[in-house]
């Protein structure tokens, strides 16, 4: 089972990518959260990378196929896998597809997180995460017990580079442009399904489980 998640970054793609690949017993294959790791790891890839995340701008395919064909290939992503944050322009889902098909497989169902734009600015902006174990807070909807330290680890809570407001609106203005065009490319299949992305997460994912049985 080849599971999409699409929708605005904020939507909540990640935090319920992580909770299907559990309940379905799935692995869950994150490109941003790939490209944060290469980079904090200081790789050749991770500072390829770094500048166009930094502005909010998409790294060019041939970097995100690459590492992302090379990460499904492994055997923990045999059993089936929930991608988050890729494809996100039509020559990924393309790339996405032929790799598949070389294997006999397919992708399965595409989800879409169905959220406003006000409603991710607000998520996204007011985020904070921890350095050292990752943990998410939010300044508003989660605040950790110590104002800047993490109530799991003690760490030192941060704002990622590219949740700073200008370049979250470049982010939704980039979504927009190039990767709304692929929610066409699947609705055309018959793969595509929207899901209400408001409300707690646990609404949230029984709605996409709902969803996937439907599919
Ligand atoms: P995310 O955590 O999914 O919001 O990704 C953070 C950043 O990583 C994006 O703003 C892009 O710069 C880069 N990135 C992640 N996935 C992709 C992708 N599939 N294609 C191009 N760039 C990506």
């Amino acid at each position: 089972m080849v599971v999409v998640l699409l929708g605005l970054p904020g939507a909540g793609k990640g935090t319920q990518a992580a909770r299907l690949a559990e309940r379905l017993g799935l692995a869950h294959v994150a490109s941003g959260d790939l490209f944060r790791e290469a980079l904090a790891e200081g790789t050749p890839l991770g500072l390829q990378a770094q500048a166009y995340m930094e502005r909010g701008d998409l790294v060019p395919d041939e970097i995100v196929v690459r590492m992302v064909l090379e990460r499904i290939g492994r055997p923990d992503c045999a059993g089936g896998v929930v991608l988050d944050g890729f494809p996100r322009t039509s020559a990924q889902a393309e790339a996405l597809d032929t790799a598949l098909a070389a294997g006999g497989r397919a992708v399965t169902a595409v989800l879409k997180v169905v959220v406003p734009d006000p409603v991710v600015l607000e998520r996204l902006t007011g985020r904070r995460v921890c350095r050292n174990c990752q943990a998410p807070y939010h300044v508003r909807f989660r605040p950790p017990a110590r104002e800047g330290v993490c109530d799991l680890c003690g760490g030192e809570l941060y704002q990622r580079e590219d949740d700073r407001e200008e370049t979250v609106r470049r982010r939704i203005e980039v979504y927009r442009e190039q990767t709304a065009p692929l929610e066409a490319y699947y609705r055309e299949r018959g793969l595509l399904r929207e899901v209400d992305g408001n409300g707690s997460v646990d609404m949230v994912t029984e709605r996409l489980l709902q969803a996937l049985e439907a599919a």
